[in-house]
């Protein structure tokens, strides 16, 4: 197994987790990977919309519950490829969680065929059905530490810092 390399399931998702670890709101760290034809066209993560002051640094502005400052991990990704003008038609989507359901409506409807994700997280029974209704599915993904062994930190770590 070792001899193998790693692949494209794991390959992707491990760059969502690696995506999450840039969110500003640490209400959930939460990273999307968009990816189509064995590319990546687009990543995003939890955060404000540029310009915005970050949660990280003002505390979230919450309301009824929720973070209103927000943009999610995913719409973050869309929105990156309709400001660099990328069609998304027909691409896949990794996720660290699984997407709410304005995430996966929008995710859907930009065309998205396949939903991998690592956490289930509120999974809404309605965007289940939904991705069900257009023809899409939804995979959970685990990722296997296996493919992770050889991953390099440079030859000046220092595990002591
Ligand atoms: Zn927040
Ligand atoms: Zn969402």
């Amino acid at each position: 197994m070792s001899k193998q390399r790693i692949p494209w399931d794991q390959y992707f998702m491990a760059q969502a987790v690696l995506l999450s670890l840039r969110s500003t709101c640490t209400r959930l760290e939460v990273g999307a990977t968009l990816v189509k034809d064995r590319r990546i066209i687009a990543g995003g993560y939890n955060g404000s919309v540029s310009g915005d002051v970050h949660c990280i640094d003002e505390d979230c502005y919450l309301v009824n519950g929720h973070c209103i400052r927000t943009i999610h991990a995913e719409m973050n990704a869309l929105l990156q490829c309709a400001k660099l003008g990328v069609s998304t038609d027909g691409g896949e989507i990794y996720v660290t969680h699984f997407p709410c359901l304005p995430c996966t409506k929008a995710i859907l409807q930009a065309g998205i065929k396949k939903i991998h994700y690592l956490n289930d997280y509120h999974n809404d029974p309605y965007a289940i059905d939904l991705i069900k209704q257009v023809g899409a599915s939804a995979e959970k993904v685990v990722l296997n530490p296996v493919y992770f062994e050889k991953l390099s930190f440079g030859s000046n770590y220092d595990p002591t810092h």
